[in-house]
């Protein structure tokens, strides 16, 4: 029988984007950014509007998406969801060219198990054909045409009319 497929992203679920952006506000502007990013809807695309300038000048710093934490259990259930389904690896890297070495570096650090043919580096995510996509933007979710995930981050908290998955280990429950 044809393996049901997954498509997953990146910042936010499998990677620690948020907490990338709060250790950057720390070392770079003296500010504890977390206030900010624990508001409802509110992500660091938004946070300290006087700082943005700034604040984007670090997606393009080399070693910005390299030193990305791995979020809990990301790489355990990713590595069981590969036996039963088709894991496609989905990140809309294109808008930050240098992002897309280091993001192809970082899978193959931390999820080594995961193929390069099995790694989608692209813009809209809405030509992506699968069975679920487990993403924390609704941008992302909203013209997906399987079953969207919606995976918990700080900016996404009262996001309703999606099914959510908090954790990895929710994953877990959900999909194996
Ligand atoms: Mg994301």
């Amino acid at each position: 029988m044809k393996k049901q497929r997954i498509a997953i992203d990146m910042d936010d679920v499998l990677a620690d984007a948020n907490g990338r952006f709060r250790e950057y506000a720390i070392n770079h502007l003296s500010v504890d950014l977390s206030a900010s990013l624990d508001t409802p809807n509110l992500s660091w695309e938004h946070a300290f509007p006087e700082h943005q300038p700034l604040i984007r000048t670090w997606i393009r710093n080399e070693g910005f998406f390299a030193g990305m934490q791995v979020l809990p259990d990301a790489q355990e259930v990713v590595e069981r969801l590969t036996h039963r389904y088709e894991v496609f690896i989905v990140s809309a890297a294109m808008e930050f060219p240098l992002s897309m070495k280091e993001k192809l570096e970082w899978m193959n650090q931390h999820f080594p198990f995961i193929d390069w043919r099995f790694i989608v580096f692209c813009g809209h995510k809405y030509m992506i054909k699968a069975d679920y996509l487990i993403d924390d933007h609704e941008k992302n979710l909203k013209y997906f045409e399987g079953h969207p995930l919606l995976f918990s981050a700080s900016h996404n908290l009262d996001l309703q009319g999606y099914t959510r998955v908090n954790n990895w280990r929710e994953v877990e429950a959900m999909l194996l």
